[in-house]
């Protein structure tokens, strides 16, 4: 039969004079997930030789499957796979992908054993200053903050939008964290006693993206170590961020769609 078939000549099959119209979707809320360390760069080490870069990817998986099940967000990971990736390309990674929401996993060690629990970190008042500082200075500030051209500014207008800018992404973080910290305790997760916290990682510096870094758990403790390697814990952790993410974007899971026989039940991204 195929023998018959007239044969086209693939250069001069004619394009489609219009384009389909469609709908253009509504745009997905994306996340950022930054699995911590990768490659070279192992992390901390557990009491049986799990190295942190290993556990915080196998839960940076489980969220990426949990956040894409419900077709209501588009997930950006920094890091596929076992790859060293310095912490400032995470970020402009992260802001290539035009993320809203940037959640950097990893897991704690502490000299004292028995310290465990998991910790949410958001940027520290005077870090954020620094980084203000240091943006305000730079040379090239083109497309610095989403939608604003600074180039068209003075130096006195950039510091100010650079300011209100990061100022309102600080709440956002925070309002985030808090978020956070509740999903956590819901799911019946252990934190620390005081567990938003704030400090001066690099990750979270980005000044128009909202950022929480997620301290798992500490792998010097053996009972989270235990946890933080059960396939049904990482679940439980990728559930309860995932449920934080909806409730900080107010998003609901698209409706199901009619069943169409036997399928596989999460459609990969
Ligand atoms: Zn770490």
């Amino acid at each position: 039969m195929g023998l018959a078939m007239p044969v086209l000549a693939r250069t001069e099959r004619a394009a489609p004079a219009v384009k389909p119209k469609t709908t253009p979707a509504p745009r997905l809320k994306v996340i950022a997930l930054d699995p911590g360390h990768g490659g070279a760069d192992p992390g901390t080490t557990g009491a049986t030789g799990m190295h942190e870069k290993t556990v915080v990817y196998a839960v940076a998986t489980a969220l990426e499957r949990e956040l894409s099940a419900g077709r209501r967000y588009r997930v950006a990971l920094t890091r596929r796979g076992d790859l060293f990736v310095p912490l400032r390309e995470r970020v402009a990674r992260a802001r290539a992908a035009k993320a809203d929401l940037f959640i950097s996993l990893h897991a704690d060690a502490h000299p004292d054993h028995s310290v465990r629990g998991a910790t949410v970190y958001t940027l520290s008042e005077a870090a954020s200053d620094r980084e203000a500082a240091a943006l305000a200075a730079k040379e090239n500030k083109a497309d610095l903050l989403a939608g604003v051209d600074l180039r068209r500014h003075t130096d006195d207008v950039t510091s100010v939008l650079i300011e209100l800018t990061q100022r309102g992404t600080i709440n956002q973080s925070r309002s985030f964290a808090g978020i956070m910290v509740d999903a956590l305790h819901r799911s019946g997760v252990a934190t620390l006693p005081r567990s938003h916290r704030q400090a001066g990682f690099a990750v979270l510096t980005a000044p128009d993206m909202p950022a929480i870094l997620l301290e798992l758990g500490y792998l010097s403790n053996r009972a989270d170590e235990r946890l933080l390697l059960n396939r049904a814990h990482q679940q439980k952790l990728a559930r309860a961020i995932a449920a934080a993410a909806d409730r900080y974007f107010g998003t609901q899971p698209a409706a199901p769609v009619a069943p169409q026989g036997p399928g596989p039940a999460v459609k990969k991204a």
